[in-house]
């Protein structure tokens, strides 16, 4: 077990960031696309694994698996420190208090479901409001939404202007003592506005409501620090921070927990079963039914381990720089339009050519090895605030350069 593979690379540690040295980390991006090296531009729909992450899940099915806790045999106790470990790395990764207010899920998707399921349908009464934004992802609108219908509450949306960034007034407005919950995205996954979370969910707890804070966007790209969030939810994908698919987090507050019903239900959340009473067990355990996503789970806790090596404050940074590059050279092309100006913006750059479906552009640069996503991001609603049905939209990750970019620039300027 001491031969655990390390997550911090020994390039880390370093005080000037350098995204080649990162690339080192990353096998996937030495891989060659239609004769061209490939130029990852679509992390905010997915991000590559670092060889730290694949070795541990290697690692992992080579020398640890097992089913957890039912067990008690030697690798079943391997199997459970190692699963407990990335749960208490999770936790250090986002300030929680309490590692049993880390829930592991299948990714953002599967957290936002849960709350809505197991908070929603206990606490959600017929004339209640949920309060979201324009600018959320459709799995931070349909499970508020569906939930709403069944309920009879009010599905209320806080506008933005037309930079995209929030409209505080207005928000301020649609808060009061029918709201019972708002749900927020820390950074939009189409015009990657940076919202004022902290502030939002301040005002929601002024009003008596429960807050739910969607890091799907914001995890890769800026320390999260849920007690400074002070949010009673926040929820991530592994897979959008340089971990597996199919693993996710759900920080569930302490002093939120009592009022949350299972979500499934079986094996694992169970303390004691006759058929005339059920006892369970505790938080995390108590929401995660069945057997989990045990290997992927440790790669997540590896994934954050390589991300804290490298430095988020040093990542943002070289991220901010990236951003700024794209927007510029994107603004000195003639019929280019980037959707939105946010005051503040993480991840992501959103923008349509004049004369051309999006889908053409995305094909191009597709044809020179760059991958970016043009489509509506599963946001229809805050690109149909800006006219449009679809977008391009190229997103960042601590690996990418100015070269990137400049590739992608390149591309669209002879279109
Ligand atoms: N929320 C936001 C802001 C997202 O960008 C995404 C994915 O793109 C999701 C939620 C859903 O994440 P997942 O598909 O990993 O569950």
């Amino acid at each position: 077990l001491n031969a655990v593979p390390k997550a911090i690379s020994p390039t880390s540690g370093s005080s000037a960031y350098s995204p080649e040295t990162a690339r080192g980390d990353f096998p996937i991006l030495s891989e060659r696309v239609n004769g061209k090296p490939l130029v990852w531009l679509d992390n905010a729909a997915t991000t590559h694994k670092p060889r730290q992450v694949i070795d541990r899940l290697s690692y992992f099915y080579e020398h640890e698996n097992s089913n957890i806790h039912r067990a008690a045999h030697a690798l079943a106790g391997r199997a459970t420190d190692a699963y407990e470990e990335a749960r208490e790395t999770v936790r250090g990764f986002i300030n929680a208090a309490s590692a049993d207010e880390i829930v592991f899920v299948r990714g953002t998707t599967e957290a936002i479901n849960l709350v809505a399921a197991s908070w929603g349908r206990r606490n959600i009464r017929a004339g209640d409001e949920i309060l979201i934004t324009w600018l959320e992802h459709h799995a931070n609108i349909v499970p508020w939404k569906r939930l709403a219908d069944e309920t009879g509450a009010i599905l209320r949306v806080a506008p933005v202007d037309d930079n995209g960034d929030i409209i505080l007034d207005a928000y301020a407005k649609l808060l009061g003592p029918r709201t019972k919950l708002v749900s927020l995205t820390q950074v939009s996954n189409a015009l990657g506005t940076v919202t004022p979370a902290q502030l939002m969910v301040a005002m929601a707890h002024a009003a008596s409501a429960r807050v739910l804070v969607d890091g799907a966007q914001s995890v890769s790209h800026m320390r999260t620090d849920v007690r400074a969030l002070d949010a009673d939810w926040f929820v991530f994908s592994g897979h959008k921070v340089f971990g597996p698919t199919g693993i996710g987090a759900l920080y569930a507050r302490a002093n939120a927990i009592p009022e949350m019903d299972a979500y499934q239900s079986g094996g694992n959340m169970i303390a004691d079963v006759t058929f005339e009473r059920i006892q369970y067990q505790p938080a995390p355990a108590f929401f995660e039914a069945g057997t989990g996503n045990i290997a992927d789970a440790v790669g997540l806790g590896a994934a954050l381990k390589y991300l804290e090596a490298k430095g988020i404050e040093a990542v943002a940074a070289h991220e901010e720089h990236l951003i700024h590059h794209c927007v510029d050279r994107l603004s000195a092309l003639p019929k280019v339009r980037i959707v939105g100006a946010p005051k503040h913006r993480a991840g992501v750059v959103s923008f349509v050519v004049d004369g051309m479906k999006t889908e053409e552009v995305g094909q191009a640069l597709s044809k020179e090895g760059i991958a970016v996503r043009s489509g509506h991001h599963c946001a229809q609603p805050i690109l149909r605030r800006f006219g449009l049905e679809s977008s391009v939209r190229p997103s960042f990750a601590l690996y990418n350069t100015t070269g990137d970019i400049d590739a992608l620039i390149d591309v669209v300027r002879k279109l």
